[in-house]
């Protein structure tokens, strides 16, 4: 079936999805980045929403075997923000417009850290509160696997977002990537209680980790499909020297190339499968190629994270390396991204918490 006929349906099967991850000419790949960007404008607009990110905190009680901030790697200088840095970062976010934080952290589930969190989302909420924030900015959450108890506790402080990214949904991939303590279907059971709990629920996954195939990533766009996400959040695997994963495996810069290619042809093919979600542009399409969240822009992703992390912290926050906007301050980040959204002819919805309208749908059914 040629890539035409596939565009043409409504929906869209496994060996479908392969397809078009496997396109490889310029027409074809330009033939379902623009069916994307039309899915996108006809489901959900040409606006961009923004979220502040404050990365509050680099401890993280486990290991996965990708990651910068793993708590094996000794050498990453730890730090807690305090929750009136949060609230400082918060406020700026309201100053600037964004109508939406998301907090992210490593996992911690210990009560000190819970109610850490608690007291960040109800003083952010508390400091944010204005006419045009009437019940304040929306908070994102992102700090992994919790119990239900806890979700329900930031649920009820007042967040009502929560991303967490399932990295694959092919178990044996999986193992290899993680410790064995850590379960694929305790995440799957994670995202479920999120669901149950009330959050508009986000998930991803990374984009050509060595040993994944087109067949794993057409199956985790059907797991979104199945698990009627909200949001998507995904991006290539990026290599962190200081990780089993970084010291095993070599990248290239064809690799590179590669995965930044399928990352994009994965963001269209969501907007296509998924329609109306949520689906961000993340940072790690910046740091693989300098004009990387703009082009996730033009393949149907609708969400920017413009960093606030006070300066100082953002250097021990590597989860990979090579990542972007470590050094400049906030209003330097905020006036790149302006001119970046305005660069592929975008516009940014500002002063407003831009829900994932599939959350919204789903609820009039
Ligand atoms: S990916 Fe998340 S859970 Fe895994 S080590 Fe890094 S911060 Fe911790």
């Amino acid at each position: 079936m040629s890539i035409q006929d596939i565009l043409s349906k409504d929906t869209l099967s496994r060996e479908d999805i392969i397809r078009l991850l496997s396109a490889e000419t310029p027409e074809e790949i330009e033939l379902i980045r623009s069916k994307a960007y039309n899915t996108m404008l006809e489901y959900v607009g040409d606006k961009v929403y923004l979220r502040g990110l404050i990365e509050f905190s680099n401890y993280c009680v486990n290991d996965c075997y990708y990651c910068g901030i793993r708590k094996s790697n000794a050498n990453t200088e730890r730090y807690l923000l305090s929750v009136e840095q949060v609230i400082e970062a918060a406020k700026l976010a309201a100053e600037f417009d964004y109508g939406s934080v998301v907090l992210q952290s490593g996992d911690r589930r210990d009560e000190q850290f819970i109610e850490y969190v608690v007291s960040c989302i109800k003083g952010i909420k508390d400091a944010t509160k204005s006419e045009k924030y009437p019940e304040g900015l929306g908070i994102t959450l992102c700090v992994g696997e919790q119990t239900e108890e806890t979700y329900r506790r930031f649920f009820e402080a007042g967040a009502h977002r929560y991303l967490l990214r399932i990295e694959t949904t092919n178990p044996e991939l999986f193992s290899k990537i993680h410790p064995p303590q850590q379960k694929l279907e305790a995440r799957i059971e994670a995202l479920n209680t999120l669901k149950k709990v009330g959050f508009q629920v986000g998930t991803g996954v990374m984009i050509g980790l060595p040993g994944q195939t087109l067949d794993d990533l057409a199956n985790d766009v059907l797991f979104f499909r199945n698990m009627d996400i909200d949001m998507i959040g995904m991006g290539p695997y990026l290599p962190h020297n200081d990780t089993p994963m970084g010291k095993q495996y070599e990248t290239t810069e064809e690799i590179k190339k590669w995965r930044f290619e399928l990352s994009l042809r994965m963001i269209a093919v969501c907007r296509i499968v998924l329609k109306d979600v949520n689906i961000a542009s993340t940072t790690a399409l910046q740091t693989i190629h300098p004009t990387g969240r703009e082009e996730g822009l033009r393949y149907g992703a609708n969400v920017i994270m413009p960093q606030i992390t006070p300066t100082e912290y953002r250097k021990n926050y590597m989860l990979y390396e090579d990542k972007p906007c470590v050094s400049e301050f906030a209003a330097e980040c905020h006036s790149c991204m302006q001119m970046r959204i305005a660069s592929v002819g975008r516009s940014i919805a500002y002063g407003v918490w831009g829900d994932p309208l599939h959350f919204r749908n789903k609820q009039k059914n």
